[in-house]
This record gives C-alpha cells, structure tokens and sequence, in this order.
C-alpha cells in the first residue's frame, strides 16, 4: 500500500523533497493523475516506466510551472508555441517541441524532440514549486489499463508498486491533454481537454490531426479486427482498456432494446453492462423504463460531453470492479471534447 499525502504544506514539503531525492510520488493534475518523478535524474524516470510496464519507447511529458520555464528544457521560440501559451497554458495542453539537451534519452523515448505541459491544478503547481525540478510524468496506472481520476484509483491499480501518492481529490477534466506537435508542421497527436476547435481558431488555421488518431477513429467506427495494432510514439490502438470487453454504439436508445432483449433470452452467464452517454427516459420497446434495470448506466445527466469526459474512465474502473465482461457504451457526439472521448472509448474498445 501507497502512503496517501494530503495538501498540507507539510505533506507538500514532503513531496517535493522525495520528488528531488529520485522517489516516484503520484500527483494529481486537472487532466488525470500522473506517476511523477524528477525529469533529469535517469534513474528515477525509468523507475517510472518499470512501475507502469511501459515500453521504453514511449516518450513521457515534462512538466513544468510557466511557459519561460519549458523553456528550460525546450526550444519554444516557434511562434506558435507562444500563441498557444499564452491561451492555454497552465493547462491542459501539452506541446511537443525540439529538446534541449539537458532532458536524458530515457525521457523522450530517444527522440529529438520532448513533450511539455504545464498543469493548471493549483496542488500541482505547489508540489512543482517545491519540488524545484521540472517532473516527467505519465498517467498513474499500469500501461495500456484505464487512467486513474482519483487517487484511490491509483492505489487501487500501482498502491503496491509505488511509495506516495498525492491525494487532490477528483479530477476536473478526467482524460488527458491535448497534445500538439509544434514544429515546421503543427499537428494533433492525441485528442485531449483541448478541443481541436479551440487550438484551430487560437493558430487561424485548421490544425491537422495525425494518421494514428484517424485510424483509431475509424477501428472504433467499424468494430475493429485489431490487427494493425502497433505502437506509434505513445498511440497504441488498444489503450485506456478495461478488462471487460468494450463494444461501441452510435444510437443506444435505438440500439440497446434490442440487445438487452438478447441477453435476456441467452443462456450466456455473463455480465452485461449498458452505458448511455445521457441519462436514458421511458424508452418505447423496453418493456419498461430502462432506467431501472440495475446493469445500465449513464455518463452524464444532461448529455453534456466534459461530464462525459469526467466520468468514462471513473466509470469503467468501477464496471470492471464489479465484475462485469461486456460493457456495449454508446458513443459521444463528435465535436469539442467529445471526440476526445470518443477517441479514448474506441481505444478501450480495439482489441
Ligand atoms: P501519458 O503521459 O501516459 O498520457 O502519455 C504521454 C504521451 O505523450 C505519449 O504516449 C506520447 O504519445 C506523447 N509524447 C510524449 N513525448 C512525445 C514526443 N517527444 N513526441 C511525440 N509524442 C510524444
Ligand atoms: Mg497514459
């Protein structure tokens, strides 16, 4: 088990000194949590990696407190850098920009190049202010598995692997940051909190999304055979997975009578779940209200797709905790952060 630090000033202290000293310490940010440790000490990041099971050639985020101090570790003299800074950051952006050579190999998967973020949560910017080192961090939970949005969820999945975890409470996007590629050509590489919107009209220009992102889509789109799976800097097809087998619909008020009609007449002993986007009304050929049968779910209230965004990954752990085996979700309409959400639900459903 994991010790749980709070935010006390004391627990703050504590953090950051271990942070600098080469301990792994789970923090919490706006987006997810993160398994952080100090960015110039070699050891400790690939302690990160061993933690998690992540290949070592998928590149990590550095984390630092203000735009001049990415600086530190990157080159951000493209004036694009600067524009979406000074919109976005702190926040839940991440740019990838020409290293510098102070970031080890280890950092950035050997690429030329570093991912760098700087976290708007206010305990994070504390434990980065005391930890006086810039923090590569990936998110909190063994690799490919769902990311943690509590600091329970961490416990829950790497409490035996790691020694301290920060606890900030829920968090307030629940899936990752956006990341941009911002060099001679300015790309999306994952879809994230930032809508592709808002980076489009912030730039004046239709900002490109990046192949691996189009293909995603489009497995999930078709149900997928999984079998051009690869690994791409950090966009493996099946990531953000459950255990249970995820199978994506467009329509769930159209699409789920019927096949809760299925399971209900198979033999089959396995555990169903459906999960709306919104929360469903009387639907007409359920034979009832759909509300009340005890395997459905919904991601939000109103149909609000950042409620949707804060909930999926919070609500897949909990499905996989109580044991179900299939889990049919209906997609999110695919615009502003939704497509990040849908982004994350076709890569839990790849297999
Ligand atoms: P995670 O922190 O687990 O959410 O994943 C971080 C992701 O950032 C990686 O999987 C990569 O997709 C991306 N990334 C980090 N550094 C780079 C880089 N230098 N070039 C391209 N992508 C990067
Ligand atoms: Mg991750």
């Amino acid at each position: 088990m994991a010790k749980f630090l709070t935010d006390s000033p004391r627990d703050i202290e504590l953090a950051g000194k271990l942070l600098r000293a080469g301990t792994l310490v789970a923090i919490p940010t706006e987006t997810v949590y993160g398994l952080a440790a100090n960015a110039f000490d070699e050891d400790a990041v690939r302690r990160i990696f061993l933690a998690k099971g992540r290949p070592f050639i998928d590149p990590l985020i550095v984390h630092v407190p203000t735009f001049a101090q990415a600086g530190s570790v990157a080159d951000t003299s493209n004036p694009a850098a600067a524009k979406l800074a000074e919109r976005f950051c702190p926040g839940p952006l991440t740019m990838v920009l020409p290293k510098k050579n102070c970031v080890p190999q280890i950092v950035t998967a050997g690429e030329p190049t570093v991912a760098v973020r700087m976290p708007r949560h206010p305990l994070t910017q504390k434990i980065m202010a005391s930890a006086g080192v810039p923090l590569a961090a990936p998110s909190a939970n063994p690799f490919g598995y769902v990311s943690p949005t509590t600091a329970q969820h961490v416990q829950d999945s790497l409490g035996d692997k790691i020694g301290y975890i920060v606890d900030g409470g829920s968090c307030d996007c629940g899936i990752e940051s956006t990341i941009v590629l911002v060099g001679e050509e300015i790309r999306i590489l994952r879809l994230g909190a930032i809508t592709r919107e808002e980076i489009s009209e912030c730039l004046g220009a239709p900002v490109a999304l990046s192949r691996g992102l189009m293909e995603a889509a489009a497995e999930g789109a078709r149900g997928n055979d999984g079998a051009r799976a690869q690994l791409a800097p950090g966009m493996l097809k099946k990531h953000y997975s459950p255990h249970a087998q995820v199978c994506l619909v467009d329509d769930a008020e159209r699409e789920f009578p019927p096949l809760l009609g299925e399971v209900r007449r198979s033999s089959s002993r396995e555990k169903y779940a459906f999960v709306f986007q919104k929360r469903p009304t009387r639907l007409a050929g359920a034979g009832g209200d759909f509300a009340s049968v005890e395997n459905v779910f919904w991601l939000s209230e109103s149909g609000s797709a950042a409620d949707a965004a804060r909930a999926v990954f919070a609500l897949l752990r909990k499905l996989d905790a109580a044991g179900y085996e299939k889990i049919f979700i209906e997609k999110c309409r695919d615009t502003g952060i939704g497509a990040a959400v849908n982004d994350r639900l076709s890569r839990a459903a790849a297999k």
